[in-house]
Parts: structure tokens; C-alpha cells; sequence
């Protein structure tokens, strides 16, 4: 196997060059703790000070509200149990949708069990949410809702303007899964009206292990995690300044050429399924046409198995993946899919194609050839029918 072809940006990112360098000069030249209070500590939080200053002007914040953590999972974690444990006096109600990311899913799970209560709202078949089902789950108990903005199986953007002003005028905490989010879609917290934000720097060409939370000042939350009271208390363990560093200049460079990146990838994006709709029948778009960013296509191959595809795509060097990383190795059919679509043929004959800005349309080409052909091999060997079939009987 030679050359290999990477289509699962979705699930992780490779490392820009860029953000490489800055993080490790910065392992290089600063190492001391940024509490310590002589002179490596002070450079070193200074390095801290000025990446917390660089994530804030991207996304519109105030430095002194972006706080670093492991990533968009702990960032997830921190805002949704953090909020509910501290403000449960208000209310015990928590809003959630049917497709978000499991470090929400799971989160709002583990808070059952403390006695709070979760509504998920349900998607269409486009993989939107279902805004007047939302206005409906509201209480008068409902604390927090979170929404994320962007899908990361199905690419699919949400309406939050129309979520988060709705939130405003009710008094509720709004929380938005921003991970998929940064470098597709532009984001200003203040406009926006977002309380509180998640993302992670690997999914925009930063290194794994390091993620921010944006809590709009003023909020009240308790920290998930006990300790030196780094990061104001919130979030306590001797700050990675390297990887603070790293974060800050991925968020940069995502978020400073969202439109151009955004055609390029539109341009793939139109490419590869004006390719597959010439060459492979039977294949359908999950998810909404428009509102989606354009590096994700996830596409189900009517009648196949998903993961065999994945497999077989795999060894002709392509990394795909059937939804997201998390549910790769479960046996159960994607919670997005069957929230949208409730068919778990479907669920389980689709596959994600995640675009990365390197990809020429010579790959893509070979990406559609080694697909055409897999295709039909697992059709015929197909323990499902194709649907035509059934219906016919
Ligand atoms: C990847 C991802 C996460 C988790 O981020 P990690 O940094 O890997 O913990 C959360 N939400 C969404 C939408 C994601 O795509």
C-alpha cells in the first residue's frame, strides 16, 4: 500500500505545520508552571496569557472567559455537569438534541442519576432539529440548553440564532458543541448569544489533549475536577502551556480563512458526488443538502454493510469511517442516523467522507474508482436486499 488517502477529518485532523512549530518551540523554551512566581513561571504564563487572548478574539470573547481543558469532551463535561451542579436551585431541567455527541449524551445521562431531568428533542430527516419540538420541551424548571452547532457525522448545521435568542428571552443558559463547528462556520459568542462554548484543537489541525470552554462571565459553575485552582478555579492541573499555545494558533488559522476553505471544499464536495451519482447507483445524501459544512458527506450506499465497505476501503489505502470514531467499534447503528432517518438499513450502509483541504481531484477520482467497485462486490454478496426488491414482493 502506498499512497493513502485521509477522509475522516471529522474524526481527527493532522497537525498543521504551522502549529507544530509554535508548540514545540514552546515545549522547548517554556516549561516552567505558569503559577510559579519566578521568572520561568512568569514567561510561561505569559506564553498561557497571550494563547487565552488569541482563542478570545477569534470566537469574540473576553479573554478572562475562555478557560483550557483536555479537550471538547472535558469542555462538554465541565459545561453541562458543571452549570446543572451549580445552579440546581433554579431547576433540575436540561434540554439537549437526539444527535449530539455522546460527551453530551453521556454527560446528561450520569446527571439522571443525580436526579436531574434531560429532554431530547428530536431531528427530520434532514438531520435539523425540530425547533417547535424544542419551544415545547421548555419548562419552567429548564436551567440549560445545549445544541451543538454543527454534527460531526452528518455535517448538518443547526439554526442556533434562532435557538439561542429563543433561550434569551427565557432567562436559560444556552450551551453550544462548537467542535465541528470552528473553522466551517464563523462564530461570535456576544452576537450569537451563546453562555457557554466547546471545542477541541484536534479537530482543526491542533494536536489531541487540549480543548477550550467559553463561559460567558458571570455564569456560575462548579468545577467537575479538585485541585490547585488553575484556570480561576475551574478547571485545577498544572496548565500544558505548549498546548495552549498549539490551541490557540489552530483556532487562528481555522477561523481566519473559513470562506475560502469553505469554497475550496465546496468545489471537492460537488466533485466527488457529481462522480458518484455518474458511476455508483442507489446512493443517497444523509443529512440536509445545504445547511451542512461542506467537508462532510456522509453517504448511504443502499444495501450494503458499512463497515465492510470501510474495511475494504481501507485496504486500497482510503480511510473512511461509518459515523463517528466513538461508535466504531459498537455493533449498534448510529443514534444520528436512526434519530433521523429510524432505519437501521440505512443506519448501517452509510459511510462518512470527511474532506481535508489537500485532497486533489486525481484522489478523488481514485476514492470513486475503489468505491464503484467495492460497491458492487458487496452488493452482490449482500445479505440485505436492495429496497426495490423488497417492495416488489
Ligand atoms: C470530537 C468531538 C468531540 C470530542 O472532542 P475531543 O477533543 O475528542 O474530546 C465533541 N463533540 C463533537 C461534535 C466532536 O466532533
Amino acid at each position: 500500500m502506498e499512497k493513502r488517502i485521509y477522509l475522516d477529518n471529522a474524526a481527527t485532523t493532522e497537525i498543521s505545520a504551522n502549529v507544530y512549530k509554535k508548540m514545540i518551540s514552546s515545549f522547548q523554551q517554556t516549561f516552567g508552571n505558569a503559577k510559579s512566581i519566578h521568572s520561568f513561571g512568569r514567561d510561561a504564563l505569559t506564553e498561557l496569557e497571550n494563547a487565552r487572548e488569541t482563542v478570545a478574539k477569534c470566537i469574540g470573547a473576553k479573554p478572562n472567559e475562555i478557560y483550557f481543558t483536555s479537550g471538547g469532551t472535558e469542555s462538554n463535561n465541565i459545561a453541562i455537569k458543571g452549570f446543572a451542579r451549580a445552579n440546581k436551585n433554579k431547576g433540575n431541567h436540561i434540554v439537549i438534541s437526539a444527535i449530539e455527541h455522546d460527551s453530551i449524551i453521556n454527560t446528561c445521562k450520569d446527571l439522571e442519576k443525580e436526579g436531574f431531568v434531560v429532554s431530547f428533542v428530536p431531528v427530520d430527516r434532514n438531520g435539523i432539529i425540530r425547533y417547535v419540538e424544542l419551544l415545547k420541551a421548555v419548562r419552567p424548571k429548564t436551567i440549560l440548553v445545549s445544541i451543538q452547532m454543527v454534527n460531526n457525522e452528518v455535517g448538518t448545521i443547526q439554526p442556533l440564532q434562532a435557538i439561542s435568542e429563543f433561550c434569551a428571552t427565557k432567562e436559560i443558559v444556552f450551551h453550544t458543541d462548537a467542535v465541528q463547528a470552528i473553522g466551517a462556520c464563523p462564530v461570535d459568542v456576544e452576537k450569537n448569544k451563546i453562555s457557554m462554548l466547546s471545542m477541541s484543537a484536534h479537530k482543526i489541525h491542533g494536536p489531541k489533549g487540549i480543548g477550550v470552554l467559553y463561559v460567558k462571565s458571570g455564569l456560575k459553575i462548579d468545577p467537575i475536577v479538585s485541585g490547585g485552582g488553575q484556570e480561576r478555579g475551574l478547571r485545577s492541573g498544572t496548565e500544558c502551556v505548549p498546548l495552549a499555545v498549539a490551541m490557540a494558533e489552530a483556532v487562528k488559522d481555522a477561523t481566519e480563512n473559513i470562506e475560502k476553505n469553505n469554497q475550496t471544499l465546496k468545489n471537492i464536495k460537488r466533485y466527488f458526488l457529481r462522480k458518484i451519482k455518474q458511476t455508483i447507483p442507489a446512493v443517497e445524501l444523509n443529512g440536509h443538502t445545504r445547511d451542512r459544512i461542506p467537508a462532510n458527506v456522509n453517504l448511504a450506499f443502499e444495501g450494503i454493510d458499512a463497515k465492510a465497505l470501510v474495511m475494504l476501503l481501507d485496504m486500497s489505502g482510503i480511510a473512511v469511517s461509518t459515523g463517528s470514531a466513538c461508535n466504531a467499534g459498537s455493533i449498534n447503528p448510529s443514534h444520528v442516523l436512526m434519530a433521523m432517518y429510524d432505519d437501521e438499513d440505512r443506519a448501517r450502509a452509510s459511510v462518512r467522507f470527511s474532506f481535508g483541504l489537500g485532497i486533489t481531484p486525481g484522489e478523488v477520482d481514485y476514492v470513486v474508482d475503489c468505491l464503484a467497485k467495492h460497491v458492487k462486490k458487496l452488493r452482490k454478496i449482500s445479505p440485505y436486499k436492495i429496497k426495490k426488491d423488497k417492495e416488489d414482493k
